[in-house]
């Protein structure tokens, strides 16, 4: 090794560590059993609540996305009609992307403030402000 790579080495020790993590938010897998005409979605407030949103939210998103109806029930979802869990995950990251993630800095830390008659996506890692659609 010459002097260079010593020092490049030493450089890189002296990084601060976050440099390197690739923050990725794990969004949780929704898991859903299909049962006559209906989905249930077992674990649908546990993925809310990972969300940090409400279900209700949630499941108002999904449902306009599939063209459905539905409901809660516990921590179940309950959707009229056949869907596939890989349609649902689909549509869930979908909400991740528009409301969750924030588009200035990528992080899931973020919560929805009313201001007037508008939603807001306020990160509260960095501090941007993006509108939202209702959903
Ligand atoms: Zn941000």
């Amino acid at each position: 090794m010459d002097d260079y790579e010593k020092l490049l080495e030493r450089a890189i020790e002296q990084l601060p560590p976050e440099v390197f993590e690739t923050k990725r938010f794990e969004v949780p897998k929704a898991y859903s059993v299909i049962q006559g005409n209906r989905t249930f979605i077992q674990n649908f407030r546990e993925v809310a609540d990972a969300l940090n949103r409400d279900p209700q939210h949630l499941l108002k998103f999904l449902l306009r996305e599939l063209g459905t109806a539905g409901n809660l029930e516990g921590g179940r979802a309950i959707l009229q009609g056949k869907f596939t869990h890989f349609l649902i995950n689909e549509r869930i990251a979908d909400y991740v992307n528009k409301f969750v993630i924030c588009h200035e800095c990528n992080r899931p830390d973020t919560r929805i403030i009313r201001e007037g008659r508008i939603s807001l996506l306020k990160c509260e890692a960095c501090g941007a402000k993006a509108p939202l659609k209702n959903v």
